[in-house]
């Protein structure tokens, strides 16, 4: 069995359910058992171990591989720690089905941290390391929720020239990914006796028009702009809510929507463009945010990291994903950020999680390969 392999098998076997996911008390809850593993781990290897407080009993774990010469670069690898709830404590036992290894976090994303950390060790090995430049590695805490993990480390002041965010992008190296704002939508009426319908102002039948507009006129202009990497924006009203019973004109109405960003788009310029299209269409209503947004990013292709980075690994052109993550957080923060790591997007957070074995050790290969070629 590889190193990644039984990394992997251990890492499952340790839960770390993000807290926001379950009750109080749950015995599953917390990065900190995977944290004290890794710790142990890693110091094992000769790596210098931390461990950054962020919450109460949830820290960020730092393993680091200090260059031979003076340091003049800094590279790190962030993948997190936490998961999604397992559908059943079955799923936090390891089971190997030819190439696929099953488990909660299997992919999302212990798979990026066995890889990334068996990386580092593999490298610390090594007689020739980076002559000036430190790796640092980052087991982030709260990812799936809030990301309390990378924003408590941007908000730090590290420094670095280039972050590799772990995220099962099977093995393509992702330099620009969407963001998310969640829109919610509110109109006034007027309340007044379901009989005389002519005395009130309907709340619903305003908002039923404005989700109507949403989903046909602004999707479409949506689909006119275009990135290279991203494709479109998009827009998907998620929820509506409205007036109490058949015999009352309603007085509110409220719905919800997701609308997925690209680089350059703000939620200001997203407020602005959907006000401006319903007061062509003589409609009303105010818009919020349900939660703070998630920033679309775009790493600079012309960084030379990013260039190395894509030149060991072959790749020749940069890939972009739809779904927001850390990369996000670190790179407003002030670390150039790309997205890596084994696994499939499309099997994270199902019922049957896997990441196919050949898929880990091919990542730590490829992470062990642009390591190895930093000065
Ligand atoms: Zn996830």
């Amino acid at each position: 069995m590889t190193q990644p392999e039984k990394l992997l098998r251990e890492l499952i076997a340790l839960p770390s359910v993000n807290p926001a996911f379950l009750p109080a008390g749950d015995a599953r809850a917390g990065e900190k058992r995977v944290a004290d593993f890794l710790a142990t781990t890693a110091g094992r290897a000769g790596l210098d171990v931390d461990l950054h407080k962020v919450l109460p009993g949830r820290s960020n774990f730092l393993a680091r591989l200090t260059p031979s010469g003076t340091t003049t670069k800094r590279v790190v690898l962030a993948p997190h720690m936490d998961t999604v709830p397992p559908v059943s404590n079955e799923q936090l036992n390891p089971i190997r089905d030819n190439d696929r290894l099953f488990g909660r976090g299997a992919c999302d994303t212990k798979g990026s941290v066995a890889a990334m950390l068996s990386a580092l060790m593999l490298l610390a090995r090594e007689k020739n390391r980076p002559k000036n430049t430190e790796i640092v590695f980052v087991g982030l805490i709260d990812e799936e929720n809030a990301q309390a993990g990378s924003r408590a480390f941007a908000a730090s002041g590290f420094k670095a020239d280039l972050a590799i965010v772990g995220e099962p992008t099977r093995n393509q190296i992702v330099t620009a990914h969407k963001g998310s704002l969640w829109l919610q939508f509110e109109t006034r009426g007027k309340a007044a006796h379901g009989a005389r319908p002519d005395l009130g102002v309907n709340a619903v039948h305003e908002m039923a028009r404005i989700v109507d507009v949403l989903q046909s006129d602004y999707a479409k202009m949506l689909r006119g702009k275009k990135h290279r990497l991203l494709g479109h924006p998009t827009i998907s009203v998620g929820s509506i809510n409205g007036g109490t019973q058949p015999n009352i004109v309603p007085a509110k109405c409220v719905a919800s929507a997701d609308r997925r960003l690209l680089p350059g788009e703000t939620q200001a310029s997203v407020f602005a463009e959907i006000q401006a299209l319903l007061r062509k269409r003589g409609l009303q209503t105010t818009i919020g945010c349900a939660k703070n947004p998630g920033l679309p990013m775009e790493a600079n292709l012309r960084l030379p990291l990013v260039q190395q980075f894509l030149k060991s690994a072959k790749q020749a052109k940069p890939a972009g994903v739809d779904y927001f993550c850390d990369a996000s957080v670190l790179a407003h923060g002030g670390i150039p950020s790309v997205v890596f790591g084994p696994g499939d997007i499309a099997q994270a957070h199902t019922s049957n999680e896997w990441i196919s074995i050949r898929s880990l050790n091919q990542a730590t290969e490829m992470l062990l390969n642009f390591l190895r070629s930093l000065a």
